[in-house]
Formats: structure tokens, C-alpha cells, sequence
């Protein structure tokens, strides 16, 4: 089966054929660097990963764009409670991502553009708006994206020129609240939103030059501009979590086919900003919403302080489909472990077995693969796929507890398994003597949040944690260096 994928803007399951195959461009709306990201945004990265490694399974050569967004609302509020300077405050928050991304085994995107190296991009994008009309300066000094003026189709022609496409909301039918300067907002407010917020003193040293006097993007622009610099006007993927298809997502494709793209000629334009857009569902923490206060909140460093490993939590969170709301427990996670346990179990007797094997690498037998790849291009039917999985499993469990499984046999299943382990990085990691566990590596980036962050409590307990599981931390000149206690 070829590969099929549900697309919010058609609402349907659709076959998915790149606009220049084999290339394909997919862009995720990556972290606000605000804080340690929580298991339910990386239910969204580790869903990214996996569309970026489906995509490779078929054949296609991805290239993935995820941004870091590193000035917006939260970040500014922040900045002022902490006294740090923008690029000190974030700089740790981004590292600590990165090696959250490397325990969850996602693959790193091939380019994180950080929003504060594309303002320039971003001014561009906004003087088209301008231009055509589609944007205003406010009395306030920020400028707006003109709803009305947008859906005026028959002005530019190419466009869809139509705000709601996306969630299906008709402008006309909304309670219209004038402008927003707010970056998030809920969907009864169909309003002008920002594209550039003039300077205001709360924004301490955080502004830019523009044509509009000094100020900040707005959190949508950012992620419009970001993405057609790196990937083009139109491009093929775009996804993020669902709770961001209003108002980001629909924000995005109304400044980009507004502005008739970064760099596109406007009247030329004929196709859209994006083809398929996927959204990610909701993630409950034990059966409710996240929240601190409800003592759910989970970091992926908190589920690693708690003795789990981030390849237990990467097959949890694989383990729903992701356009269900998956119901996150510590329970799942115990039960997580115990079948990783039945895998690696059984791929250890079949190494044993294939050691014995002589000659050439062996193909990989055909019949995991195949079953696989039909449940995965399904949409990413991953119940299906697990299932063509753990079936293998019993029958690789059968076949060596009756003596029937020749050792080139077991070198062929094995190969098998390689093949799809492409798509679900899940194997064991080959044990080595020297190796600093995960865990451990992520404990000491959080530490070092910790101590830029001058929370000097927070980073003496985490060395006592460190310590805990048998490995010191010293400080050196070049940085912290990880020893076996
Ligand atoms: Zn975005």
C-alpha cells in the first residue's frame, strides 16, 4: 500500500504524493524555549519523527524544519522575572530540547532556524502585507493583519484568499473582536492578529529595527517566514499539535498566501502554502489535563528521575494512534517495560541463534516488513503495526523453542526486524562498558539550565540525583564532565 495520510484541510485520509518526488519538505512547529518541554509537546516530536521516518521507509528524501521559537509573549514575561538577557535565558531551554529529542531517539530535524536569526524574513513577509493592502498600523504602533481585506478572493488572484480553511470557521459567522495583540488566543476571537508589536517598555532590550519602528514579531509570522525560507512558498507537510490549528496554523496560511508567499510572484501564485497539513491529538496525564497543580506535569527529565528510560517512554507514546487523545500513566509506562522485555528477550535467543550463521549477510525475510508497512502507510495505524510485531515475536518464540529455526533463518529475521526498527527506533541499544546512560546526560544538561538559570538549589539536587544513580558530576574549564562514582 502506498502511503495515506489523514490532511486537517480536506478532513480526509488522503494518499500523500510529494510535489517533487523523492524530495519532500516537512516543517513541525518546534518548542517556545520557555521551560523544559512536557511529555505532552514531545507526544507531538516524537509523532514528527515518526512521519520523517515513514516518509524514509517509502522511499522519500525528507528534509525536516523544526523552529525554535525564541521570542513570543511567554518568553518576554519571563526574561522580566529573571533578569536574563534573551539569547542566556533560551540558550540552556534549546540545549536541554536537543538532548530531551536524543533520549526520545527522535532524529534531530535537519534545520532548527531560531526566530531571532529571521527577522529579517519576517519584515519581508509583513512590507508584502503592506503592500497589498492585507496589513495596517495601528494607533498603537503594531501592525495587523487585515481579516476583512483577506477575504476579498477576487484581489489576488491564485490565493484562496479564505481565512477559516483550515478549521473550517467562517469569519462572518464569528463574534469579531477588533484586533488581538495577544500571541495565543481562543477561537471566538476571529480578530486582527499581530504580525509586529511595536516596543513597549516591559520589553526591556528585546526589539528590532523595521519600517514600523522598533518592535518584535508576532509568534505566527515567525513560523510563516521560517518555514518558506527553508522550505519554499509552497511545500508539501506542516505539523504540529492539534490545539495549534487555531489560531497558528490558520494565522500562517493567511500571511503566507496573503503575501503570496516569501519571495513568490503574487499573481503567478497558483499553489497553496501548504498541501497537507497533519495535526496531533490532545495527551491527558492519568486521565486529565496537565497541570502542576494536579501534580501530572511531566517533564521527560521528571519520567527519567523516576527510573524510566526515554526508550520506554518513546514506545508509549508510539504506542496510540495520533489522531486519538491518548491517556499518558505511569502505569503504561510499567507497561511499557514489560513488553520492550518480551522484544528484547526474544532478540537476544535470535542472535544467539544467527551467530552461528556462516556465509553472507542474509536478505531480510519478507513477512514483518510487509505486514508493517501495510498497517503503517494506513494512516500510521500503529495499533496494527505493534500488532504485526508482537505477532512476529510469538512466532520467532515458537520457531526457536522448536528447534526449526536454521541460524541463517534467524540472521534473515533479524534483518527483518532491522527494517522496520528504521521506523520505530525502539531496539535495545547495544550495551558498551563506558557509555553515560541517557538519563544520566539529560539530569546533567538540566543541571546546567539549572546553574545559568541561577537556580543553585535545583542544581545541587540534581547532582544528588546524578549521584544517585552511581555517576558524579565535576566541574571543569571546558564544561561538566560525567564519571562513574
Ligand atoms: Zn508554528
Amino acid at each position: 500500500m502506498s502511503l495515506r495520510l489523514h490532511n486537517t484541510l480536506t478532513r480526509s485520509v488522503e494518499a500523500f504524493v510529494p510535489s517533487a518526488p523523492p524530495q519532500v519538505g516537512l516543517y513541525c512547529c518546534g518548542p517556545t524555549v520557555y521551560d523544559f518541554g512536557h511529555v505532552g509537546n514531545f507526544r507531538t516530536f516524537v509523532f514528527a519523527d515518526l512521519v520523517r521516518r515513514v516518509l524514509a521507509f517509502n522511499g522519500m528524501q525528507v528534509t525536516h524544519v523544526m523552529n525554535v521559537t525564541d521570542v513570543e509573549d511567554k518568553i518576554l514575561r519571563r526574561l522580566r522575572e529573571t533578569g536574563l538577557a534573551l539569547r542566556a535565558f533560551t540558550d540552556p531551554y534549546i540545549e536541554a530540547f536537543l538532548a530531551d529529542l536524543d533520549v526520545l531517539r527522535c532524529l534531530r530535524p535537519h534545520h532548527l532556524p531560531r526566530a531571532t536569526d529571521h527577522i529579517g524574513d519576517m519584515i519581508r513577509l509583513i512590507g508584502r502585507l503592506m503592500e497589498r493592502g492585507i496589513a495596517y498600523q495601528a494607533a498603537d504602533g503594531s501592525v495587523y493583519f487585515n481579516i476583512e481585506r483577506y477575504q476579498a478572493a477576487e484581489r489576488w488572484p491564485g490565493c484562496a484568499c479564505r481565512y477559516g480553511q483550515l478549521v473550517h470557521i467562517d469569519p462572518g459567522q464569528q463574534r469579531q473582536t477588533g484586533r488581538v495583540s495577544a500571541d495565543e488566543y481562543d477561537k471566538d476571537h476571529v480578530a486582527d492578529f499581530a504580525l509586529w508589536k511595536a516596543r513597549v517598555p516591559e520589553d526591556g532590550d528585546v526589539f528590532w529595527d523595521s519600517p514600523w519602528g522598533q518592535g518584535r514579531p508576532g509568534w505566527h509570522i515567525e513560523c510563516s517566514a521560517m518555514s518558506m525560507a527553508l522550505l519554499g512558498d509552497s511545500f508539501d507537510i506542516h505539523l504540529g499539535g492539534e490545539d495549534l490549528a487555531f489560531p497558528h496554523h490558520e494565522d500562517e496560511i493567511a500571511q503566507s498566501e496573503g503575501a503570496g508567499g516569501l519571495r513568490g510572484d503574487l499573481h503567478g501564485r497558483k499553489l497553496p502554502f501548504v498541501r497537507h497539513w497533519l495535526h496531533g491529538a490532545h495527551l491527558l496525564v492519568e486521565g486529565r489535563k496537565m497541570s502542576k497543580s494536579l501534580g501530572n506535569y511531566f517533564t521527560v527529565r521528571d519520567l527519567l528521575g523516576r527510573g524510566f528510560s526515554g526508550r520506554e517512554v518513546r514506545f508509549l507514546l508510539l504506542s496510540a494512534h495520533y489522531r486519538e487523545t491518548f491517556n499518558f500513566t505511569l502505569a503504561g509506562l510499567e507497561g511499557a517495560r514489560s513488553a520492550l522485555g518480551r522484544l528484547d528477550e526474544c532478540l537476544g535467543k535470535l542472535r544467539e541463534r544467527a551467530a552461528l550463521a556462516a556465509g553472507p549477510a542474509p536478505s531480510p525475510s519478507p513477512g514483518l516488513p510487509e505486514a508493517f508497512k501495510e498497517a503503517i502507510n494506513d494512516d500510521l495505524n500503529v495499533s496494527r503495526a505493534w500488532g504485526a510485531v508482537f505477532d512476529w515475536i510469538r512466532e520467532q518464540n515458537r520457531a526457536l523453542a522448536s528447534g526449526d529455526l536454521t541460524p541463517a533463518a534467524a540472521a534473515a529475521e533479524l534483518a527483518a526486524f532491522a527494517s522496520i526498527d528504521a521506523v520505530l527506533a525502539i531496539a535495545p541499544a547495544p550495551a558498551t562498558q563506558d557509555e553515560t546512560p541517557a538519563h544520566v546526560v539529560a539530569l546533567a544538561a538540566e543541571r546546567v539550565a539549572a546553574k545559568k538559570a541561577r537556580d543553585f538549589a535545583r542544581a545541587d539536587a540534581l547532582r544528588a540525583e546524578i549521584r544517585s544513580m552511581g555517576w558524579v558530576v565535576e566541574d571543569t574549564p571546558s564544561g561538566p564532565k560525567l564519571k562513574r562514582a
